[in-house]
């Protein structure tokens, strides 16, 4: 049976937990173990799915479909395990399934309550699906003393009674602040997160602290002493240049090992590292660099584009350049052609990324036109695949052309479809039908022809797989008058009616997907999109 490990966060939200547990997972998998990392979500939505991007960050998609919370991107980017909707739980979702249950009598006359109904729920999510595991990694969202994470809090420190003794363990991430008028860091927090913990049943085994500045020994051994831990479990992390530099940061301060320590495992093999090691060369020693444009709508906050962010560096990666992306609100375009050309001109490739909504739609388009008129690659991801479309259109003279998305349109370039299939069968969904859970979602297959730009970005493969999260499609009435403007479907779904991807004949780099290749980038491995439209733009920098 799986080993686990319960992460926990306290002093203040935002220290990088996820990070922290991709990180620990990368490190004992570079010994050869065997892991999966889990998130339990303490709010009350089923899924972040109908979450604003500005409250949450990116919805992260798994292949079998699920709406997830960001951090899973990091554990895929980290371990290259792919996630699965049984790694994500929130409240919500636990008490909607109690609820149903109650409901359906299946409680017999019980009085349904928090202890044990709702403990059982999460401790059941965390026992399950275990496979040949080696270890689970099980962080919980929020901060220690959050209300709403409680019950999670109390599902742990069952759970730590129910398993063997040496099949559990606690790591607490805190925060050591400095204070700069007194000169000094303050691990008075840190012991107070201890003891809110403490509180709860939960006797932590490792803790993690975030500072800006070094720990000394001295105030590792003060912590240690105030907190009851040894003082070799007080680990400082400190503020690492890149995310790819964490994994090795922390082993250099013996996380792994300490971990392992605790769990009394003393002869576990030492990590290989070789793939950390070259990732940071790349990113740290890059030969050139390229000036990418994101033409969006959540512009203001980065996470809303995260895996997006990651995938372009990995592009990087794989080119040895550094990636300046430059963030720009498509709305700024609207009827305003010299502000496109004074944004767009210095930019070395354009990329329109996936979004909702009408906000913005005109200056991506706009952005479009000025990718194709001037040749600067062009990626069009999701929404960007499909205003490459409208514009497609828009360019033989129908101005009418747009997304149903956004209102009524004269032509409806783009539009919602009512049926389509997937591996369990016919999928349908209605217009004006519910928001949470009503999308093309996860993994779907696409076809690729023989020959073409697409086929040859994927080294010849016909046949592809890659995850979706979208409402409309490009309308397929509109296939023969875009092929006439030059625009190729080279990648539509294996019946053939939903166009997958387009190229344009008559560019360079063009080229516009239905899916988000950029949540199954990884750093070791870059997305071969990503890794070709930087390629790409590498080429037009040493045009212009
Ligand atoms: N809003 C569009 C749709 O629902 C595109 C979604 C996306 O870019 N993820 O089809």
């Amino acid at each position: 049976m799986a080993r686990y490990i319960f992460i926990t966060g306290g002093v203040v939200s935002s220290l990088g937990k996820g990070l922290m547990a991709a990180s620990l997972a990368a490190l004992l998998q570079a010994r050869g173990y065997k892991v999966r990392i889990r998130k339990f979500d303490p709010y009350l939505n089923v899924d972040p799915g109908t979450m604003s991007p500005y409250q949450h960050g990116e919805v992260y998609v798994t292949d079998d479909g699920a709406e997830t919370d960001l951090d899973l991107g990091h554990y895929e980017r980290f371990t290259g395990v792919s996630a699965r909707q049984s790694d994500n739980i929130t409240s919500g979702r636990v008490y909607r399934d109690i609820i149903t249950k109650e409901r359906r009598g299946d409680y017999l006359g019980a009085t349904v309550q928090v202890i044990p109904h709702v403990t059982d729920a999460i401790k059941q999510f965390a026992l399950d699906d275990q496979d040949d595991l080696d270890f689970i990694l099980c962080e919980i969202g929020g901060t220690v003393g959050d209300i709403e994470s409680l019950p999670f809090m109390e599902a742990i420190r069952q759970l730590r009674n129910d398993l063997e003794p040496l099949q559990t363990l606690s790591v607490h991430v805190t925060l050591v602040p400095y204070i700069a008028a007194a000169g000094e860091l303050k691990t008075k927090p840190t012991q107070h997160s201890v003891r809110e913990l403490a509180s709860l049943g939960i006797k932590p085994d490792v803790l993690l602290c975030r500072a800006e500045h070094p720990i000394p020994d001295s105030e590792r051994r003060k912590i240690a002493n105030f907190c009851n831990v040894r003082m070799e479990s007080v680990i400082p992390a400190l503020d690492a240049p890149s995310i790819y530099s964490v994994p090795l940061q922390y082993h250099e301060q013996g996380l792994d090992a300490e971990v392992l320590r605790g769990f009394g495992i003393t002869d576990a093999p030492p990590p290989d590292l070789a793939q950390w090691h070259d990732v940071t060369d790349r990113y740290f020693n890059p030969e050139g660099e390229v000036n990418i444009g994101v033409i969006g709508k959540y512009v203001g906050l980065q996470d809303a584009y995260k895996s997006l962010n990651e995938a372009l560096v990995h592009g990087g990666m794989a080119n040895r350049v550094k990636v300046n992306i430059k963030w720009i609100d498509a709305e700024i375009f609207e009827g305003d052609e010299e502000e496109i050309i004074a944004k767009l001109e210095p930019l070395h490739g354009i990329l329109v990324p996936g979004g909702f909504g009408s906000r913005g739609s005109e200056g991506k388009i706009a952005s479009v036109r000025f990718a194709r008129e001037r040749k600067v690659p062009f990626f069009g991801i999701c929404l960007g695949m499909q205003m490459a479309c409208v514009e497609g259109v828009r360019a033989a003279g129908i101005t009418g052309a747009s997304s149903t998305e956004f209102g009524d349109a004269e032509e409806p370039v783009v539009g919602i479809i009512e049926e389509w299939m997937s591996e369990e069968g016919i999928q349908e969904r209605e217009e004006g039908g519910d928001l949470g859970g009503t999308m093309r979602l996860g993994a779907y297959y696409a076809k690729l022809s023989a020959n073409s730009h697409i086929s040859a970005i994927y080294d010849g493969a016909t046949t592809i797989s890659e995850r979706h999260r979208h409402r409309y499609e490009v309308n397929s009435a509109y296939i023969e008058p875009l092929e006439k403007q030059g625009l190729i479907f080279a990648g539509m779904s294996p019946d053939g009616l939903l166009p997958e991807t387009v190229e344009r004949s008559d560019h360079p780099w063009f080229v516009g997907v239905q899916f988000h290749p950029e949540l199954k980038s990884r750093p070791f491995d870059p997305h071969p999109l990503f890794a070709g439209f930087i390629s790409a733009a590498l080429e037009q920098s040493r045009l212009v």
